[in-house]
């Protein structure tokens, strides 16, 4: 089990995490939900060491990591264990989707050429695109890039991935095909923890949701214990305002 404890961020007065403490258990999906400047960016951005912490702390199971250090061996190791898929899929635009896939595996993971190309050849094949490992990002729609990204953070054979809002910039006829992409990760036991606005993933491929407001965990539990029983009413407020 992946344990967070105790993440507090700050900009300026803005006090953005305040002391939040979140698992995500083996081959679980963690997914977090919560109105738009809650603070669920900070907090995976926070986790990978994309912002500094103010506190805070992540264990893999090998002992807890300072989420404030700016230690370059502690923010590696952390890095190493995380595999990062942004909104806005954040490919290299001159590289191949392969040569996107085979980099981190040459230079994070120590892969020769021939080996980081088979098990990206591998990776692209298991998210729809094994005949797209040519293509150059700008020939590829939103839904094939974002799979690009997901076959580049899975390659590195991550111990979580990370998700914020994996759709939330695709046109609405690319959404499903990710989602498909990331269920089915989900149902090959990938520990995740996800930001997501898709109510419906959220409910269906999610072992555990969390809501999330004001940098604050408002209220989680169990996919039917959220939706449909949700024990705060500004949970309750927060589900029918976006049905
Ligand atoms: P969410 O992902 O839930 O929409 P964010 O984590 O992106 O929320 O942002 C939470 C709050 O922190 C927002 O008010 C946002 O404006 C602020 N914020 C985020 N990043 C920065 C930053 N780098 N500098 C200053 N304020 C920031
Ligand atoms: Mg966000």
């Amino acid at each position: 089990m992946i344990r967070i404890t105790s993440v507090s961020k700050r900009f300026g007065d803005q006090l953005v995490l305040n002391n939040v403490s979140l698992d995500v258990p083996d081959s679980k999906v963690v997914t977090v939900i919560g109105p738009s400047g809650s603070g669920k960016s900070t907090l995976l951005r926070a986790i990978d060491f994309l912002e500094q912490a103010d506190s805070g702390t992540i264990d893999f199971g090998d002992g807890p990591v300072d989420l404030t250090s700016s230690k370059p061996r502690a923010i590696a190791s952390v890095r190493s264990k995380i595999g990062f898929v942004f909104q806005n899929y954040n490919l290299f635009l001159n590289k191949s989707a392969l040569d996107n896939v085979t980099l981190g595996l040459i230079h994070a993971k120590g892969k020769s050429r021939k080996e980081a190309e088979r098990i990206a050849r591998e990776q692209l094949d298991r998210v729809g695109l094994a005949d797209f490992a040519d293509r150059y990002p700008s020939s590829l729609s939103g839904g094939q890039q974002q799979r690009v990204a997901i076959a580049r953070a899975i390659a590195l054979e991550p111990e979580l991935l990370v998700l914020d809002e994996p759709t939330s910039a695709l046109d609405p006829e690319m959404v499903s095909g990710v989602l498909n992409v990331i269920k089915t990760l989900a149902d090959q036991g990938t520990t995740m923890l996800m930001v997501t606005h898709e109510m419906r993933f959220a409910r269906n491929a999610s072992d555990h949701v969390v809501f999330f407001e004001g940098g604050n965990i408002v209220e989680q539990g169990s996919p039917s214990q959220i939706f449909n029983h949700p024990t705060q009413e500004r949970t309750a407020q927060f589900l029918s305002s976006i049905h």
